[in-house]
């Protein structure tokens, strides 16, 4: 009774029989807290919205659901624009639209980001795009550009916003929203609000509905914490023990530097294993390819930087490995996130020395778990 008194359902929501129909295909059975609390806020009448919820919450489909309902497919005009950090965001919010919207015949959603063909974008674009996912240097671009045109829009999504602020896109979203309607609702989600976030929310929202979901990310409770204890010098060697020992791991290693990503990543090549890098000295082409293979689990261990990793939504992690221990604690909880989603077991492991041990206390307080301290498998059990 209890559960069932939480237990809301889609049909409840007031979505539409497409996306509906949509959501079964998916598979998805209820809504997360973050879907549930705003989704009929958002199909009710116009607002802005600032939305707070960690990674892995469903922040997507919270937007992507009403976002698409709101279209009218009798227009080909741009009424929705999504602003989104990363290329490879990009694209996977994109993809999913298209799941979504998958009922509704002549809904075009079209990607636009740095590093491929300005000319083929805009190509899609002239066809008719009523729904624009967008990083927000390439969108700068292609406004300056006159190739797309903002001014009719209803809805524009700022997603991950304090990443988006992070990377310093300020003066860009401050740009593109400039060529949008002031009638527009603009609805921003985000993790985490710093400073910079409430500060966009003030400078370009219109009193906006406040929605924080429980600081219980649902993906890390399925999350079991270990950390390892090595001398600086055998953090390499650790880390291979530990992959010894999980000969089906499906794992991102997470280093602290470009230059650590790439050497971690080659060495572990070169020792026989099944590994790529991924950062932002790659060009564009790289990062997808390396990215294709890694979803295709051609790859078994994508040795990724925080930024070129975030938000990278791929199911069936087994293992997030903490080559080092990040600079800011607070994106422990993202990397961590990686793994356990859709309901799954994952562990995140973290190599560190002695001197860092303090750090692994203050981790345990911001993600709310405890970390069991483990000895690095031996010979034998790795034979076994
Ligand atoms: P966020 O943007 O908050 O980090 P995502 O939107 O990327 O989270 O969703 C994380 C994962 O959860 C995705 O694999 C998505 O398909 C899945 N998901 C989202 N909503 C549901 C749901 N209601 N039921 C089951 N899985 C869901
Ligand atoms: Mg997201």
């Amino acid at each position: 009774l209890f559960l069932n008194y939480y237990m809301n359902t889609f049909e409840s929501l007031g979505l539409s029989q497409e996306i509906l129909r949509a959501i079964e295909d998916m598979g998805f059975e209820s809504p997360s807290e973050v879907q549930d609390k705003t989704i009929p806020i958002l199909l009710e009448e116009p607002t802005d919205i600032v939305a707070l919820a960690q990674t892995g919450t469903g922040k997507t489909a919270a937007f992507g659901f009403p976002l698409i309902q709101n279209i009218d497919l009798n227009s080909k005009k741009t009424q929705g624009l999504i602003l989104s950090p990363t290329r490879e965001l990009c694209l996977q919010i994109t993809n999913e639209l298209k799941n979504y919207s998958k009922y509704y015949k002549g809904l075009n959603t079209v990607a636009v980001y740095g590093g491929a063909s300005i000319t083929d974008q805009a190509k899609q674009i002239k066809r008719g795009a009523q729904v624009i996912v967008a990083t927000p240097g390439r969108m700068k671009d292609m406004i300056r550009r006159q190739i797309i045109d903002i001014s009719a829009i209803d809805i524009c999504v700022l997603d991950e916003a304090d990443e988006m602020l992070n990377m310093g896109f300020y003066e860009d979203i401050k740009e593109i929203l400039s060529h949008s309607p002031s009638s527009k609702s603009t609805w921003l989600y985000s993790a985490t609000m710093p400073k910079e976030v409430s500060q966009i929310a003030k400078k370009f929202m219109k009193s906006p509905v406040e929605i924080t979901v429980g600081q219980k990310n649902v993906s890390t409770k399925n999350v079991s914490h270990e950390y390892y204890v090595v001398a600086g010098r055998d953090r390499y060697n650790g880390m291979k023990r530990l992959v010894d020992a999980n000969p089906e791991i499906y794992s991102v290693i997470f280093c602290r530097t470009k230059r650590d990503t790439q050497k971690v990543a080659e060495q572990l090549i070169e020792d026989g294993y099944s590994a790529s890098a991924i950062h932002g000295d790659l060009s564009q082409n790289q990062r997808d390819l390396v990215m294709k293979s890694f979803r295709n689990k051609q790859i078994q261990m994508l040795v990724a930087t925080d930024v070129a990793a975030r938000g990278i939504d791929v199911d069936d992690i087994t293992h997030v490995i903490n080559y080092q221990l990040p600079d800011e604690i607070e994106t422990y909880t993202h990397r961590s996130g990686r793994t356990g989603r859709a309901g799954k077991e994952g562990t995140s492991m973290v190599i560190i020395t002695k001197s860092e041990i303090r750090k692994i206390r203050q981790v345990e307080r911001i993600i709310g778990q405890k970390f069991e301290e483990k000895k690095l498998p031996s010979g034998d059990e790795i034979c076994k």
